[in-house]
């Protein structure tokens, strides 16, 4: 175990941090750019706590140096990695194989080292999956709707699916999209639990969905005051009904805040934020991770 106590004046140990020597082995998550990202907070956190030997790291890499970054980081020994923004799909045919999940959503966000090269898969599906799962809901009968046809929309129908939603509907503004976005899902079960619909059909289908889901960035900081969806829209849900943010900055977003004056339950997108990176780092360690802390390490920093 290779950790540094830091105390504080009045002698209680408060802070682990990990020293790195040449045994330290490497993590990271690349993406461009990716001065923003939280990844390495949690995760060093959560291998701090565990008192292990790794360092979780920012990889800058712009688009046209992936391949040759992708072969580097085999060749430095790297033992895992997070992918975001932009080479989510980029990454997929530089790997050797890809998760049923992640070939799904069409997009990687976890990829590790195995005898026969990287191999990825997508862990937004059960991140964004974490706080419902606990719910007492017959899934069955519940119809999500899900705002915007993105990244994390696409994980939004992979997990509703594997809830087992009957219906599952993904609202867009642009129909030019729309169609391929339920296209891509042809040859698979997904295909025929799918509807896309236009924002015009947004108030017909809140009166009949337990499950509201926000998967565009409307409402994200600084853009903290909007909302994709205006109180009097809420009001259509029915009481019983959840809206499901997957922004975790600000929080809640206005969206959770008008839902809230409706005696909605609201969720936020930070446990899927926490779990999809819990569930990378168990895969990288081999051995269950503190979700607690990584959880505490986010919540510090906003
Ligand atoms: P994305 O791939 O860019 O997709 C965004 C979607 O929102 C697109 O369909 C886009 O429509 C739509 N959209 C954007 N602005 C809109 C507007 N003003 N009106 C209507 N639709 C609009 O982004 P993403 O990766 O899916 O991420 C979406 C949100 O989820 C972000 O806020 C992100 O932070 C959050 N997220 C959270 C987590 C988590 O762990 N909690 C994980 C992933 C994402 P067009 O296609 O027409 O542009």
């Amino acid at each position: 175990m290779a950790t540094l106590e830091i105390k504080l004046w009045w002698g209680k140990p408060t802070f682990f941090m990990t020293i790195i020597n040449g045994k330290t082995k490497l993590l990271g998550v690349i993406g461009d750019p990716i001065g923003h990202t939280l990844s390495p907070l949690m995760h060093n956190a959560a291998i701090d706590a565990l008192g292990l030997n790794y360092v979780y790291l920012p990889l800058p890499i712009a688009p046209e140096n992936l391949a040759t970054a992708i072969a580097g980081l085999s060749a430095i020994d790297l033992q895992g990695f997070s992918v975001t923004i932009p080479h989510k799909l980029a990454i997929i045919p530089l790997l050797s194989q890809i998760t049923e999940k992640a070939r799904l959503v069409g997009a990687v966000n976890t990829v590790w080292r195995t005898e026969t090269g990287w191999q990825g898969t997508n862990t937004d599906v059960d991140g964004f999956l974490a706080p419902l799962k606990s719910l007492d809901k017959d899934w069955s009968r519940v119809n999500p709707v899900i705002l915007g046809n993105g990244g994390a929309a696409r994980a939004g129908v992979v997990a509703c699916a594997q809830l087992g939603c009957g219906e599952i509907h993904v609202v867009g503004r642009n129909q030019k999209k729309l169609d391929p976005f339920k296209e891509s899902w042809a040859n698979t079960s997904l295909y025929d639990l799918l509807e896309v619909h236009g924002w015009d059909e947004l108030e017909r289908l809140l009166c009949t969905t337990e499950l509201l889901i926000n998967s565009t960035p409307i409402g994200m900081s600084p853009q903290g005051e909007q909302s994709p969806v205006e109180l009097e829209l809420l009001d259509l849900l029915p009481p019983s009904a959840i809206a499901y943010d997957l922004i975790y900055n600000p929080r809640p977003t206005k969206f959770l805040r008008l839902a809230q004056t409706r005696g909605i339950r609201i969720i936020d997108g930070l446990e899927m934020l926490v779990n999809q990176g819990a569930i990378a780092l168990e895969i990288w360690l081999g051995q269950p991770v503190p979700v607690s802390v990584m959880r505490e390490a986010l919540l510090k920093q906003f």
